[in-house]
C-alpha cells in the first residue's frame, strides 16, 4: 500500500444516468497533489448501500485514503451513512456535533428548518464532523479498516468548501513520506510527438522529476514534480531538470507562470509599459481579441487593424501596393510594411502583423494552405518569420494556432 494512495468514489444515481457527469473528482485530484497525494482510482456508484459498503470495504485494502462525494442529503434515497456504517461495521448514531452545525446553518440563513434533516446528524459511531461552510450536510471523517474514509456532501460548491475548511487541516497534520517540489513550463508550437520524441528520457516514467504533459489550445504545459526525502535535494533535481527543458526548447517556452500566452504577454507589456498594436490578415482579430481578454491592457493597446483584403493593407497601413503585386499578401515584404504601417500610424512601439493562408483552399501553388508570416516592429527594429503547420488541418486551428504563436513570439521578442 503506498501511503501516497487516494481513491475518490462518486455517490449518486443521477451520476449515471447519462446526464450528469462527475465534477468532484477533477476538482479533488486538482488539491490532493499540492498535499503529496496521487489519486490512484475513480468510481461512480449508485445510491445503494450494499453496493456502496462492498465498493470501500474493497479499496480500503489498497488506498489508505479513500473521499466519498454525495449521498448526505436529507433524503431517503441519500444513503452513504448507512453504507459507510456497514462497511465498517458500527451503527449509524445521532452526533449532537453534526447536529449543532445543521442547525446552526438554518439560524444563519434566516430559514426554517424542515423536520427532514434530523437525518442529516446522522454518522456512523466514532466518526469526526467535518465543518460544511456552504450547505446544510456536514460531512465526517471515520475509519474502514486501515483505511481513513472522507464523506463529503454531493454538490461540487460544498466540496470545495468543505475540503478548505475541514480536509486541508487533517491533510497537513498527516503528512505522506518525502518531500516534494515542483514548476510548470508553458511552449507554443510545439506537437505532442515531436515533445515526446526530442525529450523522451525526461519524460520516462522512472524519472525523478516526474513530467506530466498536457496540450490545449496550441500550448503545451509540462509539469514537473521532484521527490527526494530531502527538501533541498527535491528542489535541486528539479531546478536542475528544467533547465534541461528551458535549454532544449528555448524556441518555444514562453512562460512558467501563465498557461495562456495572451495573458503572458499582456502582464508583460503593461509591466513595462510597452505600447502595442496589431495588424491582422488571416486572423481577424483574434490575436487583439485574446490581448482585450487581459484585465488592464487598455493602459498599452489603443487601437489595432483588421486588415483583410489587399487594398485595406494599402490603405490603412501604408503597403505598397507594388510591394504586394511583386511578393503577394503571404511575403515576407508585406508582413514587415504592415507592422512598420501599423506602428507608424499609430506609434506604438510594438506592433505585431500576421498574413497567411488559413484555408481550405488556397489560390496559389507557391501558397500552401498553413503558410503563415509573422511580422513584428519593435522600437523601429523589424523582424519577419514564417510557419508552415499541416496543409490538411482545419481553417479554425489554423487560424488558432497563428494567434497563439504571434503571441508568443511577440512575447519572445520583447523578453529579448
Ligand atoms: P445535499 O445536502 O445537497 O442533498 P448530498 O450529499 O445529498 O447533498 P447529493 O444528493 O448526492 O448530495 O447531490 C446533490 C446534488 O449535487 C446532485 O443533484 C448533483 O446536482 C450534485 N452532485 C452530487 N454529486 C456530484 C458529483 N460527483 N459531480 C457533480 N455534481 C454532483
Ligand atoms: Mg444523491
Amino acid at each position: 500500500m503506498d501511503p501516497r494512495d487516494v481513491a475518490v468514489l462518486a455517490i449518486g444515481d443521477e451520476l449515471l444516468a447519462g446526464k450528469h457527469a462527475d465534477l468532484n473528482m477533477p476538482l479533488i485530484a486538482n488539491r490532493l497533489a499540492e498535499h503529496g497525494r496521487r489519486l490512484v482510482e475513480s468510481r461512480v456508484l449508485l445510491d445503494e448501500i450494499d453496493l456502496i459498503a462492498a465498493a470501500v470495504r474493497e479499496v480500503a485494502q489498497r488506498c489508505p485514503l479513500i473521499v466519498v462525494t454525495g449521498g448526505l442529503g436529507p433524503t431517503p434515497d441519500d444513503l452513504t451513512r448507512h453504507a459507510l456504517a456497514a462497511a465498517a461495521n458500527v451503527e449509524v448514531v445521532h452526533d449532537d456535533e453534526a447536529w449543532r452545525q445543521v442547525r446552526a446553518w438554518y439560524e444563519r440563513s434566516n430559514r426554517p428548518m424542515p423536520e427532514s434533516n434530523r437525518r442529516q446528524a446522522l454518522m456512523p459511531a466514532g466518526a469526526t464532523v467535518l465543518a460544511n461552510p456552504a450547505g446544510t450536510a456536514p460531512g465526517f471523517r471515520m475509519r474502514v479498516g486501515d483505511a481513513t474514509v472522507i464523506s463529503l456532501p454531493g454538490p461540487p460548491r460544498e466540496v470545495s468548501a468543505t475540503w478548505d475548511v475541514s480536509v486541508v487541516p487533517w491533510l497537513r497534520a498527516h503528512p505522506v513520506d518525502g518531500q516534494r517540489a515542483s514548476a510548470f513550463l508553458f511552449f507554443e508550437g510545439l506537437s505532442e510527438s515531436v515533445f515526446a520524441t526530442e525529450a523522451a528520457e525526461w519524460l520516462d516514467r522512472a524519472q525523478n522529476p516526474q513530467a506530466g504533459v498536457t496540450v490545449s489550445e496550441g500550448v503545451l504545459a509540462l509539469r514537473l514534480v521532484a521527490e527526494h526525502e530531502d527538501a533541498d535535494r527535491a528542489q535541486a533535481l528539479l531546478d536542475a531538470r528544467l533547465d534541461d527543458f528551458r535549454r532544449r526548447f528555448a524556441d518555444h517556452l514562453f512562460s512558467e507562470t501563465f498557461l495562456d500566452p495572451a495573458e503572458a504577454l499582456g502582464v508583460h507589456l503593461i509591466a513595462n509599459g510597452i505600447s502595442v498594436t496589431l495588424a491582422e490578415s488571416c486572423t481577424g482579430g483574434l490575436v487583439v481579441a485574446a490581448l482585450t481578454s487581459v484585465p488592464g491592457i487598455s493602459a498599452v493597446l489603443r487601437e489595432s487593424f483588421v486588415t483583410y483584403h489587399a487594398d485595406a493593407k494599402v490603405e490603412l497601413l501604408g503597403v505598397d501596393p507594388a510591394t504586394i503585386l511583386e511578393h503577394t499578401v503571404y511575403s515576407e515584404e508585406v508582413v514587415r510594411a504592415m507592422a512598420v504601417g501599423a506602428a507608424a500610424r499609430t506609434g506604438a512601439r510594438l506592433a505585431i502583423a500576421v498574413s497567411g493562408v488559413a484555408g481550405p483552399t488556397s489560390d496559389s501553388p507557391e501558397h500552401p494552405v498553413g503558410q503563415v508570416w509573422f511580422g513584428f516592429c519593435l522600437d523601429g527594429e523589424v523582424t519577419a518569420h514564417e510557419r508552415r503547420w499541416p496543409s490538411g488541418a482545419h481553417r479554425d486551428r489554423i487560424r488558432r494556432w497563428a494567434t497563439q504563436h504571434a503571441l508568443a513570439s511577440a512575447l519572445r521578442l520583447v523578453r529579448g
